[in-house]
């Protein structure tokens, strides 16, 4: 298996993962969906709310804000001591106390305080209520580990999908160089270089095979490479886009031993 990173940003990566089957590729994208946890609110104690927004509303709206998670410090509330219970070990406080004046204003996650400053909104612009003259939210939320597969509020990520590598294939003995295919083409893959058709950036490719219709001469063939595949991964902020990928691989690497140490011991 070989991996190629083909960007890194602060909140996404690409990269190329070769020499796996399908299955393989599914199960590390569900991985990364489900199984690896992040913190979220997950219980809200409203002291007083005079905003025109319910309190259950509120609650939901609070759970929906990514939070920065750093795994080492925290227990999953059902490994913890505490039995589920809550405590300063696998449980962050959050408060919010926030009063308009003489005019309206909105309310953002950036004025949630924590008890831990590693735990944090991952953005401070998320809007949460707008409060009208002299209204009031007072609030304290408990933030714990969860998982995706437990509620979609614990996923790390925005987004995780791969695509097969495309492979783009012109036949020069059929080429008219007419240059058709290079004007169809959305994502500019094909284009003319001195009188013949090259292939530029051919990983944005997108399968579409606008290309094959559009060549009378049948010159162009679109393919993919079978035990390749892109991954674009987008973190909600929760945690690093690489420190998702590579746990989430530890934690796949983990559940394929456990179904072969039960296969083994048949
Ligand atoms: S449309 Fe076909 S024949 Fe025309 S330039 Fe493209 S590959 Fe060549
Ligand atoms: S399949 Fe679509 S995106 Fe790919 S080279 Fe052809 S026209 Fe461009
Ligand atoms: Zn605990």
């Amino acid at each position: 298996m070989e991996i190629t990173i083909i960007h890194k940003g602060e909140n996404d990566i690409h990269f190329l993962l070769e020499g796996i089957d399908v299955a393989f590729a599914n199960a590390l994208r569900r991985t990364m969906l489900t199984r690896l946890p992040a913190m979220s609110i997950d219980e809200v104690l409203v002291l007083e709310n005079t905003s025109v927004m319910y309190d259950e509303m509120l609650a939901h709206r609070l759970g929906l804000i990514p939070l920065t998670t750093v795994l080492e410090d925290y227990n999953m509330p059902d490994e913890c001591d505490c039995e589920g219970k809550g405590c300063s070990l696998c449980q962050c406080t959050l408060t919010l106390e926030k009063e308009a004046g003489d005019d309206d204003i909105m309310v953002y996650s950036r004025d949630l305080s924590s008890q831990d400053p590693k735990v944090v909104p991952a953005s401070g612009d998320i809007p949460l209520t707008k409060l009208a003259p002299h209204q009031r939210v007072i609030i304290e939320a408990y933030a714990r580990l969860g998982r995706g597969v437990e509620n979609a509020k614990f996923q790390p990520v925005a987004t995780v999908a791969y695509k097969y590598i495309p492979l783009v294939t012109v036949d020069k003995s059929k080429c008219t160089a007419c240059g058709d295919c290079v004007d169809v083409c959305p994502k500019k893959i094909l284009r003319l270089d001195g009188g013949k058709i090259a292939t530029q950036n051919t990983l944005d490719c997108n399968l579409c095979e606008a290309c094959v219709d559009e060549c009378e001469p049948g010159a162009i063939t679109i393919d993919s490479k079978a035990d390749s595949f892109l991954y674009r991964v987008e973190s909600t902020g929760a945690l690093p886009p690489k420190e998702i990928v590579t746990k989430s691989a530890e934690l796949l690497k983990e559940r394929i031993q456990v179904a072969l140490d039960f296969a083994n011991s048949l």
